[in-house]
């Protein structure tokens, strides 16, 4: 008979020795040995060792016999001292004498094993996610994941942020991905779409009087899925009324101060400022991860004169030289691995990856050719003997990307990065606009996002590509964590950016009147950020994907294993919304 608990899996101790107590919970480990049987029970709470010997019934004897890896079982007994105590268990130094025990369900063949999980492919456990979801690891990532959903709710709360919900059925919010479309039943020909973001509806909560809006809240992109994305993910999303950079920075940091605080205990100092075009310029990346050096360094000057062709032609067509010097790393890195580098490189677009070996009596490799006055070129490089330059010669487009994740992979096989570090770094003054491959004006961020004051004057002239935005990203360990931006809150500024974005007055009012609308009613200076849920708790527990930090994700072909879908659906229902199918998997 179910009866209620005492006591969970991982909460006894020593001096719980001599109570009578009662646990449920899970068998994870399995053991008879002649007379005696041991089972491991399991709960979200930790293990115990539960014990059935010449102390027990023999029905709890007989009963202990029956159970199989995975059974949920009742046992009430006695905590005892365990004879040889287990320094790998919270609860290592007592264990239970099994009085009565019960199975309260069994379970089907398990279709892999939860202490072997590495040997079982994702998609078994994908499919079978309640048993992936029994182990400690991600039950450990989801107790994080809501411990910083109730510290940052309590965070914001103490800051006066109301959290404030936003449809899903909506209109398509630009934040530069594809909408997932939901068709009305109602309006034939009609779709909702589900937001990317709530952003258009935050900024009318600002006009609106709202002051400081908080919302845990589940975005919608439909775009093409890497390891760090999911189709639906999750922001702790901000807006604040009559805000500058600073406030919104400020509030940020106090977030995510609670944050780290609460989760991890440790405290995160103040968090420095870099601008867009130093990121570039260190790191090649917007998200630069500085928990290492090996900075990037424009090779160019010392290169000038160079006549080896793949630096010569970069430099005649106006391209860029960088680099970075792995310190001893002339010994060590084979052929293969300069090959796998190479190859690396090229997956950005990169035509090839320069190396040269430093040694005192020449540098070898192809940069060795390359090189036009050795001393020259050994000092704007950082480089002596014993090194490895690593560098790469193009367009900026390309070196930039490819040089600075090489950066990152390098440091990572190198084991350069050290652990249980957070590197925190705002990436500051982001250029307004960035040109499409047929030199269209599209937003960086999304087109609500502010210009600097100063260059507002500079829309609609030729200095339009020189133009920096009121926006921020926050970056920590080389992951963007969070961006956001002070807000246009001017109807006339918010119809000279759409004009610079070729977005005609009638589509705008046809895309974003609503908005247009709003702001021509009084709307208070404003901006705001987004942080993404999902990598905060991966940069917090250190898991390898988003799918550890996610209850139920999706695959990277967008599917959920365990329920199917997405899925076909009656020609009826579809009828009934007014589509049809033209194509079906
Ligand atoms: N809506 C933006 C985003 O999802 C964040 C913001 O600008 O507040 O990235």
């Amino acid at each position: 008979m179910l009866t209620r608990r005492t006591h969970t899996c991982g909460s006894l101790r020593e001096s719980d020795i001599g109570a009578d107590v009662v646990v449920q919970g899970w068998a994870s480990a399995v053991r008879d040995r002649g007379g005696v049987s041991f089972v491991v029970l399991r709960d979200r709470h930790g293990t115990v060792q539960i014990t059935a010997d010449e102390r027990s019934p023999d029905a709890a004897r007989e009963a202990m016999k029956g159970v199989r890896l995975e059974y949920v079982v009742q046992v009430r007994g006695e905590v005892v001292a365990r004879y040889r105590p287990n320094a790998d268990m919270a609860t290592g130094a007592v264990e239970i004498i099994a009085r009565e025990v019960e199975i309260l369900s069994g379970t089907r063949p398990m279709p892999f094993r939860l202490d072997g999980h590495a040997d079982a492919h994702e998609e078994t456990r994908l499919r079978h996610r309640y048993l992936d979801l029994r182990r400690p690891e991600l039950q450990h990532n989801l107790v994080v994941r809501h411990q910083v959903m109730l510290a940052a709710r309590k965070a914001l709360a103490e800051l006066d942020f109301l959290e404030i919900e936003t449809p899903i059925l909506t209109r398509a919010t630009p934040e530069g991905a594809r909408d997932y479309l939901v068709p009305s039943r109602v309006h034939p020909g009609w779709w909702y779409a589900l937001p990317q973001s709530p952003q258009i509806f935050k900024q009318i909560l600002m006009v609106a009087g709202m002051d400081r809006y908080m919302q845990i809240c589940r975005c919608f992109r439909d775009e093409d899925l890497r390891v760090d994305r999911q189709p639906e993910f999750t922001q702790i999303d901000l807006e604040v009324s009559f805000a500058t950079q600073d406030l919104i920075l400020e509030l940020s940091e106090s977030l995510i101060r609670a944050v780290w605080q609460a989760v991890l205990g440790r405290e995160i100092g103040p968090i420095g400022r870099m601008p867009y075009a130093e990121a570039i310029a260190r790191f090649g990346l917007d998200a630069p991860d500085l928990r290492f050096g090996m900075e990037l360094v424009d090779l160019g000057p010392a290169l000038a004169e160079s006549t080896f062709p793949p630096v010569r032609s970069a430099l005649d067509a106006g391209g860029i030289i960088r680099g970075f010097v792995l310190k001893g790393g002339a010994t060590g890195n084979s052929r293969k691995v300069l090959d796998a580098w190479t190859a690396f490189v090229r997956n950005y677009g990169m035509g090839g990856l320069l190396w040269g070996k430093v040694a005192a009596d020449k540098i070898s490799g192809p940069l060795g050719k390359a090189i036009p006055e050795r001393e020259a070129f050994l000092a704007a490089a950082g480089a002596e003997d014993g090194d490895l330059v690593l560098v790469g010669a193009g367009t900026p487009g390309t070196v930039n990307p490819g040089m600075g994740r090489l950066r990152v992979h390098v440091a990572k096989e190198k084991d350069l990065i050290p652990e249980d570090t957070f590197a925190f770094t705002w990436i500051v003054d982001f250029p307004l606009f960035e040109r499409t491959d047929e030199g269209a004006l599209t937003s960086v961020h999304h087109p609500f996002t502010a210009p600097m004051p100063e260059h507002v004057d500079w829309l609609g002239t030729d200095k339009v590509d020189d133009i920096l935005s009121d926006a921020y990203d926050l970056v920590c360990n080389g992951l963007e964590m969070g961006g956001g931006s002070i807000r246009i809150h001017r109807e006339d500024t918010q119809n000279r950016i759409f004009d610079s974005l070729g977005i005609e007055p009638a589509e705008a009012q046809d895309r974003f009147g609503w908005l247009l609308d709003a702001l021509a009613h009084g709307a208070p200076p404003h901006g705001g950020i987004a942080f993404g849920l999902d990598r905060m708790v991966m940069l917090l527990t250190g898991a390898a994907s988003i799918r550890d930090v996610i209850a139920f994700p999706k695959t990277t072909s967008a599917q959920c294993l365990m329920s199917g879908a997405p899925s076909g659906v009656p020609v009826a229902d579809l009828d009934e919304l007014h589509v049809a199918n033209t194509k079906q998997s």
